[in-house]
């Protein structure tokens, strides 16, 4: 079976309350990493999952109304982090980039896009329909900045096919196999953003979906805010529910991706604003 190397990187950082990421944390600020990650597939070469926030998101947030994203949750970024410069001294040009695999359609997630101009995004048909004519104040409500997108973005769009799971994949009905080839999954977790994704890789040849995790690597994106708190189901304040997109379904995706790490205990964790899980034996 086709398997890729994982590599967890972040391109920035968003401050937040510590409080409001986890219920019953500290009322104090909090740095968190915007996370994505590197994945090296053996035929498709380097492959991103998200990128993290890039200097035009900076530049967004100086004008209106993007101003109101930065005071919401404000971005620290250091111009040698951005994920155009990070694949550049790990040896690879950004036209090398041929494939993104796009969780959801948050700032933080897509601010590199535009770097990748010969890369195709892979993602869920249902993230992009609801934001796609929204503009100014209607879109920064929905953390979208539209003008991080390419403009040909929507041609370079390849929607996630979406068919019946693998019995290894339940709770979740459906899943895409990315590449067609087992080496990544995409399972639909919506709720914090609609249409989001979260990916389950292959990292090693002997990896199987129906075993117990080993060599296997979920990347949560935004399901939850740290990786204690998706294995645990931890939640978070009431008052950071607003923003989601819809918390009941929030909620329901958290429990499934719960549910598919308790049935594979030594599967391993990325979450978008977490420090990568170091986990032995
Ligand atoms: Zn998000």
């Amino acid at each position: 079976m086709t398997h890729m190397r994982v590599i967890p990187l972040a391109a920035g950082e968003c401050l937040n309350i510590s409080a409001l990421t986890q219920r019953g944390a500290a009322w104090r600020v909090q740095t968190y990493p915007a996370g994505f990650a590197l994945l090296l597939h053996p035929s498709r070469g380097p492959v991103l999952f998200d990128t993290g926030y890039s200097e035009r998101v900076v530049l967004s947030m100086r004008r209106w109304p993007g101003v109101l994203y930065g005071l919401l949750t404000p971005v620290r970024l250091d111009v040698r982090e951005t994920a155009a410069a990070q694949l550049a001294r790990l040896g690879f040009a950004s036209d090398e980039v041929k494939e993104v695999i796009v969780s959801h359609l948050h700032a933080d997630h897509v601010g590199g896009l535009r770097d990748f101009g010969a890369a195709r995004f892979h993602l869920d048909a249902g993230a992009y329909a609801p934001l796609r004519d929204l503009r100014g104040v209607a879109a920064i409500r929905k953390a979208f900045m539209p003008e991080l997108l390419p403009g040909d973005f929507e041609a370079r769009i390849e929607p996630l096919d979406f068919r019946p799971a693998p019995p290894g994949l339940s709770p979740f009905p459906l899943a895409a196999d990315v590449f067609g080839d087992g080496s990544a999954y995409a399972v639909k977790v919506p709720g914090h953003a609609a249409g989001m994704i979260a990916l389950i890789v292959r990292t090693t040849p002997d990896a199987v979906l129906d075993g117990d995790g080993a060599g296997l690597m979920l990347l949560a994106a935004d399901a939850a805010w740290s990786v204690r708190g998706l294995r645990q189901g931890l939640e978070v304040h009431p008052l950071a529910r607003v923003v989601f997109d819809d918390a009941q379904a929030e909620r329901r995706s958290a429990e499934g991706l719960r549910e598919w790490l308790f049935n594979h205990p030594r599967a391993g964790v990325f979450v978008s604003h977490d420090l990568p899980e170091v986990r032995h034996g």
